[in-house]
């Protein structure tokens, strides 16, 4: 080898090495992103008992409090606006259009008492203004129209109240459209004609338009009918874990090339099909069967079962997935259509919750795990929020312009 060809062979290993990228700091990375956590559960507490969000708490009993999402570097969170479907008479709509008002009411509540830690939240700009200001953006979604009955003005009643979001539709149909986990099968073939009249107000109002739980027919018709792109708040991948609640590739391609996200839910029956032999599931699936699939009679029932189903966990406690297994949801969606379209929400105080990340102080260890496995900066930047701020941004902007 001629001393020229040498010096080449030098300057060839020696510009190989600058542009090789130094290795990513996971803290440093977590503390540059604007974090966001597009679904948990935590304002049902505050109708459940006396909570207080400014205190640290423990799980597995509580997984959301504003000293822990400090803790775990959480920018930014989506509260959820939660009532469960039941049968659709008078009295019941009253009932769900009261209880998520009551739950805004006391989030607000909630917020006003802790105003030096945390505040409400309603553009997508919001998130870093608050972050700069060292506090925690709160956010309001709503999870399943049921408190909508079937008025077209209460999708504008709800917005003036803060939510932004709206999960069409929870375990069982609805107006709206139809569940993915509905025992009875499809009611309206996908979404409604008022579903259809939801999905057109949401755009015109610029609210995000939630298709988890929804089903696969029903998720079909709200990309046919939705001006601007929509998201999963909360669901992970049909082909790792076999539950109609997931997305399957078709669907996540379809999101994708509208430009939408797939916010990964945490939650194990969602990450891992679960181990239907296990002392959990059995005892669980006893308590579905004799509370009705849930369907209470009354608040004093509802309770009594959750009291049962909490002694379930502490008796017979579910072996969970772990981070690492919550991690091949997010690479199979970055391998299936690219790093743009993939998130976390996470259904904290919903059943969310993996063996190794138990809380909102442990999202940095998520961060760790995309590091170890190649993701540079600015991919964990997205996937812990650009993404899904994009997309809230093109729904701001859509409404903007029709
Ligand atoms: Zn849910």
């Amino acid at each position: 080898m001629s001393i020229k060809t040498l010096s080449i062979a030098a300057l060839t290993i020696g510009s190989l090495l600058s542009c090789k990228q130094k290795p990513v700091d996971a803290q440093a990375a977590h503390a540059k992103a604007i974090t966001i956590d597009t679904h948990v559960d935590t304002p049902m507490r505050f109708l459940r008992e006396p909570f207080d969000i400014g205190q640290k708490h423990e799980a597995p009993s509580s997984r959301v409090d504003l000293p822990r999402m400090k803790e775990g570097g959480l920018d930014a969170i989506f509260f959820a606006i939660f009532t469960s479907q039941r049968e659709r008479t008078e009295a019941n709509y009253s009932q769900a259009y009261q209880m998520a008002n009551a739950m805004i009411d006391s989030t607000e509540k909630a917020l006003a008492a802790n105003q030096s830690l945390a505040t409400l939240a309603y553009k997508a700009e919001d998130a870093s203004q608050i972050e700069q200001e060292g506090k925690r953006a709160i956010y309001l979604g709503m999870e399943n129209g049921f408190p909508l009955n079937k008025d077209i003005n209460r999708v504008e009643e709800f917005y003036k109240r803060g939510i932004r979001y709206i999960t069409l539709a929870h375990t069982k149909n609805n107006d709206i459209c139809d569940s993915s986990t509905d025992d009875l099968g499809a009611e309206h073939d996908g979404l409604s004609e008022f579903g259809v009249d939801v999905v057109k107000e949401m755009n015109r109002l610029g609210m995000l338009i939630d298709v988890s739980h929804i089903s696969d027919k029903a998720f079909y018709d709200v990309m046919e009918q939705s001006k601007a792109p929509v998201f999963a708040s909360h669901s992970s991948v049909r082909a790792i874990c076999n539950h109609p609640r997931n997305m399957n590739d078709d669907m996540i391609k379809t999101l994708a090339k509208n430009g939408g996200v797939i916010q990964i839910c945490i939650l194990g029956a969602y990450i891992e099909e679960e181990d239907t032999t296990s002392l959990n599931y059995v005892k669980k699936e006893e308590l579905r069967i004799k509370y009705n699939d849930f369907n209470f009679k009354s608040d004093e029932q509802r309770k009594q079962a959750w009291a049962e189903w909490r002694e379930i966990n502490n008796k017979y406690p579910a072996e969970l997935p772990t981070i690492s297994q919550a991690v091949d949801h997010i690479d199979y969606v970055v391998n299936l259509v690219g790093i743009d379209y993939v998130g976390i929400g996470s259904d904290f105080d919903g059943g969310g919750g993996l063996k190794d990340c138990k809380d909102v102080a442990d999202f940095p260890k998520i961060t760790e795990e995309l590091v170890k496995r190649g993701y540079s900066e600015t991919d964990i930047t997205k996937v812990w929020g650009g993404n899904f701020l994009r997309v809230f941004k093109q729904v701001e902007e859509a409404s903007e312009a029709s």
